[in-house]
């Protein structure tokens, strides 16, 4: 490629490495920044800037004299200091929302895992006796107490504890499931895989949309261990639909001596349907129906952090107890503490749903969140740009999360268009926002729902955009 005369002056005035660093030597923000990452910001913008003129894109003389140069290294450092995970603003209205780290954690569990993450616990230490005790203790009997389970244990995710209870009971032996609960969850958790990979063998039985108790019974075999109910968390089977429920299940189990499962996915000790919600099943009631282990998620509807929970049949929870795998799947001490702290709050349910932010949202008053977009519209009309577009609608938010597929929680959106900006321009430049603000696209706009958003995030929000609209695109 042939370049320009312009061009080949501009690359003679680009400044060298050496240049740069002895230029941030004199200059404080430098000072604690480690020598290693100084160096590679400067390569990585005289890179970028001698890229530019090669691609000619109209890249001014000025640009590359000291002071440009020299900020654009500290807007790199600034980047590259930034954690790579990072907050940031649920405006997607899903409250359980798998990509942005499902459920936020109560502020009293937040306060206990940090005493616990910054200094020695028992974790695996008997106070009473002196001597090495059990990692699950802490939540154990509190997780009995909530449940009317017998017995309990955590591990690291509901997968785990999925692959755990199906390695322990059935390995080389059959499970009966129905097909119309082979859940795929997303991110790759299949039950049948996840049978495979257990060593139990699927065996299934009924259609998708109809199955019988008849069905369990005709496939019933000597080496039978287990009969498993898959609650069909992120999806609903409606029409011409018949489902044995885990009644029927754990009674005809029990005839045969086998046990039952229940995986319920989401897993809930309140009953949604006393908040004018659908129906989801209890953990509790899983239990007193007859489920012999039952599994379900620690993040979820339950509102605390990424676990997986299983409770059941002393006799059963024993042996999967003893399983070499729990030492590969096991919960951490930061989980612990949040997750003991979270079912705490539980023995006050009217608390739990104040106070676990998972619940708060779901259940929150529309006039809350009605109010909520009130302020922003007005926030962001109060910036007196004729650019600007915006307007509040009603609609409704999801629980996400593979929790009550069929739930419509009514919510507000404030929807933004800006004359001369592509709204996907614009959802961009919110997604690169510091934090970023997550929002859907649709009609042109650029849609936030309120029900996820906090109070104290509206003016961060405002300001996202008054940069937007200061800096424009870049
Ligand atoms: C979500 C879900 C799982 C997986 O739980 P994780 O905690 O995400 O590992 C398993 N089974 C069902 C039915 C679920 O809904």
């Amino acid at each position: 490629m042939e370049l320009t005369e312009k061009q080949q002056d501009l690359l003679r005035m680009l400044p060298g490495v050496d240049h740069v660093l002895e230029l941030a030597k004199s200059d404080s923000f430098f000072e604690k920044i480690p020598k290693s990452l100084r160096v590679r910001c400067v390569r990585s913008v005289i890179e970028t800037l001698r890229n530019t003129v090669f691609e000619d894109s109209g890249i001014s003389a000025e640009s590359l004299s000291d002071i440009p140069v020299i900020e654009a290294v500290k807007a790199r450092v600034n980047q590259e200091m930034t954690p790579n995970l990072r907050r940031v603003i649920n405006a997607t209205g899903v409250v359980v929302h798998t990509n942005l780290g499902r459920s936020l954690l109560a502020e009293e569990a937040v306060e206990n895992l940090l005493i616990i993450a910054s200094r020695y616990s028992n974790l695996e230490f008997d106070l009473e006796l002196g001597k090495r005790g059990s990692r699950y203790s802490c939540v154990e009997n509190l997780l009995c107490e909530l449940s009317g389970a017998e017995s309990a244990m955590v591990v690291n995710n509901n997968a785990a504890a999925v692959l755990l209870c199906l390695e322990t009971l059935a390995k080389g032996k059959k499970v009966i499931v129905s097909r119309g609960e082979l859940v795929e969850i997303g991110g790759s958790f299949r039950i049948p895989d996840v049978m495979a990979k257990s060593g139990a063998v699927l065996k299934e039985v009924g259609t998708t949309n109809r199955t019988h108790l008849r069905d369990y019974a005709g496939a019933l075999e000597e080496d039978t261990a287990l009969l498993l109910k898959v609650h069909t968390s992120n999806y609903s089977v409606v029409g011409f639909t018949a489902e044995v429920t885990l009644k029927d299940m754990a009674f005809l189990a029990s005839s045969r001596g086998i046990p039952v499962m229940n995986d319920l996915g989401s897993g809930t000790f309140v009953d949604f349907s006393r908040y004018g919600m659908l129906k989801e099943p209890t953990v509790q009631e899983s239990v007193s129906t007859g489920a012999d282990i039952v599994t379900f998620s620690g993040d979820k509807l339950l509102g605390g952090p990424q676990a997986g929970i299983i409770l059941g049949k002393k006799k059963l929870m024993d042996s999967i107890r003893k399983n070499p795998l729990t030492r590969a799947l096991r919960i951490d001490r930061l989980t612990l503490a949040a997750l003991e702290t979270t079912l705490r709050i539980y023995r006050d349910p009217e608390k739990a749903v104040r106070v676990i932010p998972t619940l708060r949202m779901l259940t929150c008053d529309f006039r809350l969140i009605e109010k909520k977009a009130g302020q922003l519209a007005e926030m962001l009309k109060g910036l007196n740009d004729s650019r600007v577009y915006i307007q509040v609608r009603g609609h409704s938010s999801r629980v996400g999360g593979g929790a009550l597929p069929l739930q419509e929680l009514p919510s507000m959106s404030v929807e933004i268009r800006i004359k001369n900006m592509s709204v996907n321009a614009v959802e961009r430049a919110m997604r690169a926002n510091m934090p970023p603000v997550i929002g859907r696209v649709a009609e042109d706009f650029f849609i936030m729902d309120m029900r996820t958003v906090e109070a104290d995030e509206l003016p961060v929000i405002g300001t996202a955009f008054e940069t937007l609209l200061k800096k424009g695109l870049s």
